[in-house]
């Protein structure tokens, strides 16, 4: 993903001006071959959005994606039919997201006809019944309907049904942020083992550090539309350097008895309707000096390779 920007004209209101909200402003990244990496950050950050431009659900207002060598943002529809297989996504509401009047095995049979990937109906019923087994369902579930299961199993269905097609990439945005807390651990570990058994390339997009955790290889926080530090997880989540990850990380609960005081962040997350000057952190920042307010930080390496961030800060590992 380079430098993607996705900004939304505002209808304008009576003479006023007219306003675009900036919700993606220049991200880049990269998410490897059987890697996971997490977009964190409060809601209204652009995670979401970053997602859907990803995906090409919605086009980019600039910058490219990449997937797998193919150029795949401002493709035409029946250009991306034609590799959407190849990336899919699993959303926060599995109720909203999977026809209630739906029998499971015509759920996941669709993608398998529509991309014409299985031919006849015995050869759909057995993948449908490995798909079910993938996600710890009874194949018996296939002739049942949606609404006869609970949100953690249909959060499993939903991922079944991103699976069908064989991806390499799956998005998860807030997958398992509406779930109860034993049922997101169970789905947490699903996902975990079918990343690695299917060596699958996975963008989780949450609010939730202490689920991220569990999971993730990187970490990508982002705070009003762009990026603020990138890093692999132990680094990211013990010694984070960015001001705004370090509040972030020292609100999550630590467990064995940890103690690290906790920072609070002064307000809300500033519009992304003309979001501050300079850095977009600084009307929040405990540690904010003069340059923080007219120029913008870029993200930059800092000692390791793999760890970026953007501050003006001397900030070293
Ligand atoms: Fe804080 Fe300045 Fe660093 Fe932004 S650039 S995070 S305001 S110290
Ligand atoms: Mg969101």
């Amino acid at each position: 993903v380079i430098s993607l920007k996705k900004h939304f004209p505002r209808p304008r209101i009576g003479f006023g001006p007219r306003e675009v909200v900036r919700a993606v402003d220049d991200v880049s990244f990269t998410v490897g071959r059987g890697e996971t990496l997490s977009i964190v950050g409060e809601s209204g950050c652009g995670k979401s959005t970053l997602g859907r431009t990803v995906l090409g659900l919605t086009p980019p207002s600039a910058g490219a994606v990449w997937f797998d060598g193919w150029r795949i943002d401002g493709l035409a529809k029946p250009q991306l039919r034609k590799i959407r297989r190849h990336f899919q996504v699993v959303f926060q509401d599995p109720m909203a997201s999977l026809s209630p009047r739906m029998r499971v095995r015509d759920i996941l049979a669709e993608p398998l006809i529509n991309f014409g990937l299985v031919k006849g109906r015995k050869a759909v019923d057995e993948r449908v019944g490995e798909l079910l087994d993938m996600v710890g369902l009874p194949r018996d579930s296939a002739m049942r309907f949606a609404h006869e299961f609970s949100g953690g199993q249909r959060q499993r269905i939903c991922i079944a049904r991103a699976l069908a097609p064989e991806p390499s990439l799956v998005v998860c945005d807030e997958a398992v942020s509406a779930l109860d807390v034993s049922v997101k651990a169970q789905i947490v570990n699903l996902l975990v083992n079918l990343q690695d058994r299917l060596n699958l390339s996975l963008l989780f997009i949450s609010h939730d550090l202490a689920i991220v955790g569990h999971l993730t290889h990187r970490i990508a926080v982002m705070y009003l539309g762009v990026m603020v530090e990138v890093g692999d997880r132990d680094l990211v989540l013990d010694r984070p350097l960015h001001p705004y990850t370090r509040a972030l990380i020292s609100s999550v609960p630590k467990t064995k008895g940890e103690t690290s005081k906790r920072i609070v962040l002064a307000g809300d997350v500033p519009s992304p309707v003309n979001p501050p000057a300079g850095c977009r952190f600084h009307t929040r920042c405990p540690k904010a000096f003069d340059r923080c307010k007219v120029e913008e930080p870029r993200l930059r390496s800092v000692g390791n390779q793999r760890r970026m961030v953007a501050c003006h800060l001397d900030i070293s590992e």
